[in-house]
């Protein structure tokens, strides 16, 4: 049997690591990254995370391929660092695989989430058999990733497929990258409850004042989605405005990229077809007719296992990773 990959998905509230080998994942572990203690004690986190998978699945850390850890925020994958993640405060130019190698004597890698999940769609998901494909993760925040040939584009330093920071309104709403109007201000979850928001105080009825027995800052994507369910106007109207938002998104990524298909991940993709079919409808009306009728735009299949196993299968097609200071 080949070794399996110990895989993390890092997160700014959770870590989870398992035993990744191709698209079959053992030994889950979930733990807390309390990101507000500071990059040090997350790593410290992260050793003992790595600890409790080895010490279940009774692997010694020589029988492991390597260890590949998929983390939100911009990743310069060559040199295994954690440049800037705004859901990591502190994190700057941190040498996270550099770290972790000087404990455990095994190849690590590090690439961004949201590629991550985009080579396991694309692997063993929703974009198998595809040789062009773009994967979207909508949350809290927009991340995604670009498969081109088959392979994830990396861009220069590690750090393409930052498609929720395609500027969409130049004068729109302020981003946490310090840019306006991005798609992920326009069209993430958090674009979603603040327009829901919005909606009720400026006094339309709503079933989500009483879901949220009257606090109103309590409302997420999850309540806007059975209130949709429902029927209820603001919840609906508030879902057609940033499905809108992201169909405007995947016009230009269907012009520039002609892919065969865009892949939609993440929690307000759960959505379903209440967000995809009116962002469908405005790649069909306004893309080129020759892009979009190549292209097909689907939910993605893997759920939370993505970036895990996008991790593994990236780790598997790596040379074995030396950080700088130990040439
Ligand atoms: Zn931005």
């Amino acid at each position: 049997m080949k070794p399996p990959v110990l895989s993390f998905d890092l997160g700014g509230t959770k870590i989870l690591a398992a035993l990744v080998l191709n698209s079959r994942v053992e030994f889950r572990d979930y733990s807390l990254t309390h990101a507000e203690e500071g990059p040090q004690a997350v790593i410290e986190y992260i050793f003992k995370a790595i600890d409790r998978v080895l010490k279940e699945s009774g692997l010694d850390i020589t029988q492991l391929h390597s260890i590949s850890i998929a983390s939100a925020g911009a990743i310069n994958t060559k040199n295994g660092i954690v440049t800037l993640s705004p859901n990591l405060p502190g994190w700057q130019n941190i040498p996270l695989a550099e770290k972790i190698q000087k404990k455990y004597p095994v190849s690590v890698f590090l690439l961004n989430d949201a590629n991550a999940a985009a080579i396991a769609e694309h692997r063993y998901g929703a974009g198998r058999g595809t040789r062009h494909m773009i994967y979207i993760t909508v949350s809290t925040g927009i991340g995604g990733g670009i498969i081109i040939n088959n392979k994830i584009y990396e861009g220069a330093s590690g750090g393409a497929g930052e498609i929720g920071h395609m500027s969409l309104d130049a004068k729109g709403p302020k981003c946490n990258c310090g840019n306006t109007g991005c798609m992920e201000t326009l069209a993430s979850g958090t674009a979603l409850a603040k327009e829901a928001k919005r909606r009720i105080k400026g006094g339309e009825e709503s079933l989500l004042s009483g879901m949220v027995k009257g606090k109103i800052e309590k409302i997420t994507g999850k309540e806007i989605g059975e209130a949709a369910e429902k029927g209820d106007v603001v919840a609906i109207a508030s879902i057609n405005r940033i499905a809108g938002y992201l169909g405007v998104g995947l016009v230009s990524l269907v012009n520039i990229f002609n892919p065969e298909m865009i892949v939609i991940g993440g929690s307000v993709a759960k959505l379903g077809e209440r967000l995809l079919s009116p962002a469908r409808q405005i790649v069909r009306e306004r893309a080129y007719p020759l892009h979009a009728s190549a292209v097909k735009i689907v939910p993605a299949q893997l759920g939370d296992d993505a970036g895990i196993i996008g991790a593994a299968v990236y780790a598997m097609q790596q040379k074995p990773f030396k950080p700088p200071t130990a040439l």
